[in-house]
């Protein structure tokens, strides 16, 4: 597993934590995203970057 240290560009896989549904978002997000499942706010945009709150599976590049 590599160490993630700029994950702005590339799509990134993360699990839920709450309902461990796994789905694939853009790294650099505009607008909050939210679980599909449970609605739950995965990541946020903080100054073009993502801050994911789910735990990331895979950087998909
Ligand atoms: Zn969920």
């Amino acid at each position: 597993m590599r160490p993630i240290k700029d994950p702005v560009s590339k799509f990134i896989k993360m699990r839920c934590p709450k309902c461990k549904n796994e789905q694939i978002t853009f790294g650099k997000v505009a607008t909050s995203v939210a679980c599909l499942v449970c609605g739950k706010k995965i990541a946020e945009p903080t100054g073009g970057k993502s801050k994911v709150k789910a735990r990331i599976l895979e950087i998909l590049e």
